[in-house]
């Protein structure tokens, strides 16, 4: 992977690499910077497939840092700022690192649940900046592509922690083919709001590395200048889940001047409604908007050709180029054409398996009993057309059966998202303590977003519990907080 980063400083060592609140370096300085943290590694007797935790902010020194860990085949283990004590013991407790680096804000929080050294940015950084100015650096010759390059926790569980093993060779293939479904281009300037702790975040640095463009780090905090800061930077691509799309377009609506020169916006993670698609293409006149969807298991599983983006609705698109999607039925046979089975990706980007997991592993990583490749279980549900776009159609739990209709959550949250003045939908299936129910948020009454609700959907697949939010609890990476709303319905949220 830091071969990327090499050949970007070979060949445009004075291109803008990347840019936060507080500055920018071009390729030249990004790798300089990396090469003196991979010798900080060294000199503080870090080595290859040794785990480093880092709590951080996604900004410029996180980026140098996670090129540098690469250098030394240090598996970078990059956590959400947001993740509290109980879930950073159990992390800590499964990686087991050498090292863990934190901040002003998360070092005392990290002490507290680890016994491994804790270091702290505003000590660490000062020396990291003397070597670079020394020229002092360090690349392991050792390191190969199936070292293992990241950890990837995946959010949103109280189940025990799992990370995702994502080894060097995957994820540059991943980097490579999403770069060329996307088109991703040299002049491009792409804008993103997530955390490295997330996939959709981290893949930016490496995608606009291996491109030679350009990406800007906006914090969470400054959501409400997004706009601004778009126009300010000439954001070209800005990638988005459905939170950060209604928050572009609400302030879009109460600016007059002219908008970045976006030319196209990605989603994955949770689909953005038809509704606000439709928004983001009148503020944005010309910007494609992607449609995608991936788990962080093989990184991103189809893309919708940018060209295409106003075709076949509801579709996230084709496998990614040397790829492959199979639609599977209970017993593992391939179903036909339209028909909904298990989603399943087969090809370079699926990851070995989670770390220090053998029975998750075992669970979603198989192998092809037919030709031996891996394959990757999702666990979702969705079908094919006949040209092999896929269309998602939930997650196991989000399928059930009601009045003798089968269905699935994803389509009831559609048709509360057409409804004009939703600004978000969760739905639940039924289970023993409630009926089929509604979460929106909206300035509507429950009554009028259930009326709404029966012009658009059959009389089975409306809820016969509508709850009106004034907020909406969200994870930390923009999704629906499930479990939250749940104890909403259960009236034991506080
Ligand atoms: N890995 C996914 C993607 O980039 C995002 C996710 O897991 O939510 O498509």
């Amino acid at each position: 992977m830091h071969g990327l980063l090499d050949a970007a400083e070979a060949q445009a060592p004075n291109a803008p690499a990347v840019q936060d609140a507080h500055g920018a370096w071009t390729y030249r300085e990004l790798a300089a910077h990396s090469r003196a943290f991979a010798r900080w590694l060294r000199d503080r007797g870090v080595r290859r497939g040794d785990r480093l935790v880092l709590q951080l902010p996604t900004n410029r020194a996180l980026v140098a840092m996670f090129q540098g860990a690469l250098r030394c085949g240090v598996v970078f283990v990059p956590l959400n700022p947001a993740m509290k004590a109980f879930h950073l013991r159990q992390v800590i407790g499964n990686a087991e690192p050498a090292l863990v680096i934190g901040d002003a804000a998360s070092a005392g929080n990290l002490a507290e649940v680890t016994d491994r050294p804790v270091e702290r940015m505003d000590t660490l950084w000062p020396e990291v900046e003397r070597l670079r100015e020394q020229g002092a650096g360090f690349t392991d010759p050792e390191v190969t592509p199936d070292d293992v390059a990241t950890l990837i926790y995946t959010s949103g569980s109280t189940a025990a922690p799992k990370a995702v093993i994502c080894p060097h060779a995957q994820v540059v293939f991943a980097t490579r083919a999403l770069t060329r479904a996307l088109g991703y281009r040299e002049d491009d300037v792409v804008l993103c709001r997530f955390p490295m702790s997330w996939d959709y975040g981290l893949y930016k640095v490496l995608m606009t590395c291996a491109v030679r463009c350009q990406v800007v780090l906006a914090e969470r905090e400054s959501d409400l200048q997004i706009l601004r800061r778009m126009r300010e930077v000439g954001a070209t691509v800005v990638p988005l889940v459905p939170s950060l799309a209604t928050m572009i377009i609400t302030l879009a609506e109460r600016t007059q001047t002219e908008q970045a020169p976006v030319r196209m916006f990605t989603n994955t993670g949770a689909a953005l409604p038809g509704a606000t698609i439709d928004k983001l293409r009148e503020h944005f006149p010309g910007a494609r908007v992607v449609r995608q969807y991936g788990q962080t298991e093989a990184k991103r599983i189809t893309v919708m050709p940018p060209e295409e983006d106003g075709e076949r609705p509801g579709s996230s698109g084709l496998p990614l180029p040397g790829t492959r999607v199979l639609i599977l039925d209970d017993e593992g046979n391939r179903v036909p054409a339209g028909e909904v089975g298990e989603i399943v990706a087969v090809g370079p980007h699926v990851m070995p398996g989670y770390w220090r997991n053998d029975e998750n592993t075992a669970k979603a990583f198989r192998t092809d009993p037919v030709t031996g490749e891996r394959r990757l279980h999702t666990g979702d549900y969705g079908r094919l057309d006949d040209d092999g776009y896929l269309y998602f159609e939930g997650r196991r739990d989000d399928m059930f059966k009601r009045k003798g209709f089968r269905m699935s959550t994803v389509e009831i949250e559609a048709a509360a998202m057409d409804v004009p003045g939703v600004r978000a939908a969760a739905a639940l299936p039924p289970s023993d303590t409630h009926d089929l129910a509604l979460f929106v948020e909206a300035d509507l009454s429950p009554g009028a977003v259930r009326k709404e609700l029966a012009r658009r959907l059959e009389p089975a697949k409306v809820p016969s519990i509508c709850r009106v939010l004034t907020e909406f609890p969200l994870t930390q990476h923009g999704k629906n907080a499930r479990q939250e709303l749940a104890l909403l319905l259960e009236g034991s949220a506080s």
